[in-house]
């Protein structure tokens, strides 16, 4: 893995902790329901990794074939999830 911000490949993997020392940050998608986040649904973890040189963070999303597949439709802007959802009514704009 590269930095991306000064190109360094001294970069070093890390967990992201809350202060009760939690370890399960996610990142969930915006079309998720609050339900499913609720019940801790629909989230994709997180790996976050540290530049020793100039101590940029940065993360990587584990997402799964499936979410790939369904994302990978929507090159450049992604659409809101009302657009998602109804596809139609988006097209007359
Ligand atoms: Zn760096």
């Amino acid at each position: 893995m590269k930095c991306t911000t000064c190109g360094s490949t001294s970069l070093i993997e890390g967990v992201l902790l809350d202060e009760a020392g939690a370890e399960d940050k996610k990142f969930v998608p915006k079309d998720v329901s609050y339900l499913k986040r609720l019940f801790g649904m629909g989230g994709r973890k997180v790996q976050a990794w540290g530049c020793i040189k100039c101590s940029h963070l940065q993360f990587v999303i584990e997402f799964t074939d499936e979410d790939r597949a369904r994302f990978r439709e929507f090159a450049g802007q992604q659409p809101s999830v009302l657009e998602r959802l109804n596809p139609e009514s988006s097209s007359q704009t």
